[in-house]
């Protein structure tokens, strides 16, 4: 569904103010097949993007016989285009030989398919990953009505039935939805990758897909961060109704944790925006943003003295602009309640009509051992 989908969700928009505490040292490359040098072989390049994210870094590494290629771009002509450009003009005639893909996410994967085959590469990514890619493109190509988890959801929410059959049907006419993908390999948290004379640790964030891949080089202190570490955007962190008793933001926070592990000056290649130095306060600050949106939804609950997942969304994202909208600001609003009942500040009952209804949770003696 519309994790596919990371168009345009108010959290993903830029923040007015860019952090004083990162640096940019590198001008991006122009979204038309142009490419910049970051390091020896790693190359830098840009898709242009046809949602309101207007652009995906792709990364291309060196190895010794070709090149490995880090997320594709959506399914487009353009993007074929761009890659053959790529593929002529910028890789000294040596073949593409790997690709691997952060995350399911369709401005990621969506050439993965054309890649296998035009290029007759492997495709490497998580397992989770690789499943949630699958399970979507079924679940978009199917008609009749919506997927029973889906709706079941999305009542559960409170979301009024006319507005929730527009989501569907925004989420089943997306045009962007690219051919599924047949095989893959498979990466694990702490596999190495060896590209030319660089190893490339993996490690799996968590929160806003299932388990999305960072590939960090620890000697050059490099980290491929795709979505999990952006430097001006915070990346959509959701509850899907696949799983909508998860808690999101707890497994996010705890990636921060783990890319803190990462050298102070180590360069973040991103998957949206620039590559950038300040990973250390980039991490707190997307804590501080989680921490603010829980103030919100803790206040607005008491004022409210009940509420609905549905109600606590508006109050969160006011200014939607689009029907698909919708299912990130709705599942990003269900995380930080569950969040909110995890840590023991808010709770719910099933109300009238099967829906969740979310009221402050009396004053505990001792709270219970949750840190975010
Ligand atoms: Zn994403």
């Amino acid at each position: 569904m519309a994790e596919l989908d990371p168009r345009a969700a108010p959290s993903l928009r830029p923040r007015r103010r860019a952090s004083a505490a990162l640096e940019y040292p590198y001008a991006a490359p122009t979204p038309d097949g142009a490419v910049v040098e970051i390091a020896p072989g790693v190359l830098w390049a840009r898709m242009p993007l046809p949602i309101a994210l207007d652009h995906l870094n792709v990364w291309l590494l060196r190895g010794d016989t070709g090149w490995t290629v880090v997320d594709t771009g959506m399914c487009t002509e353009t993007t074929r285009m761009l890659w053959e450009r790529i593929v002529a003009e910028h890789l000294g005639g040596a073949p593409i030989e790997a690709l691997v893909c952060t995350h399911y996410h369709y401005d990621h994967t969506g050439l993965a398919s054309w890649f296998s085959e035009r290029f007759d590469v492997p495709v490497y990514m998580s397992l989770a990953e690789f499943l949630m890619l699958r399970g979507m493109a079924d679940e978009m190509a199917a008609d009749g009505p919506p997927p029973a988890e889906l709706q079941r959801y999305l009542d559960r929410a409170g979301m009024p039935a006319e507005r929730s059959q527009r989501l569907v049907e925004a989420l089943r006419s997306d045009p962007y939805m690219p051919p599924p993908l047949g095989q893959f390999r498979r990466l694990r948290a702490g596999d190495e990758l060896t590209i030319g004379r660089r190893r490339w640790q993996v490690l799996i964030g968590e929160g806003h897909s299932p388990e999305h891949v960072c590939l960090y080089c620890a000697e050059e202190r490099l980290l491929i961060g795709g979505d999990q570490l952006l430097p001006r955007i915070t990346s959509n962190v959701l509850v899907t109704g696949f799983e909508p008793e998860a808690n999101p933001i707890g497994l996010f926070f705890a990636s921060l944790d783990r890319l803190d592990r990462c050298a102070a000056d180590t360069l973040v290649l991103p998957a949206h925006q620039s590559a950038f130095r300040g990973l250390h306060a980039r991490t707190q600050e997307l804590r501080e943003h989680h921490r603010h949106q829980f103030e919100v939804l803790r206040r607005y609950v008491a004022e409210q003295g009940e509420a609905t997942a549905f109600q606590a969304m508006r109050a969160l994202f006011p200014h939607l602009r689009q029907a698909s909208e919708d299912i990130l600001a709705l599942g990003e609003t269900v995380a930080h309640l569950n969040a909110l009942r995890a840590e023991g500040s808010l709770q719910r009952r099933l109300g009238a009509g099967g829906v969740w209804r979310y009221t402050p949770a009396p004053l505990r003696e001792e709270q219970p051992e949750v840190h975010w």
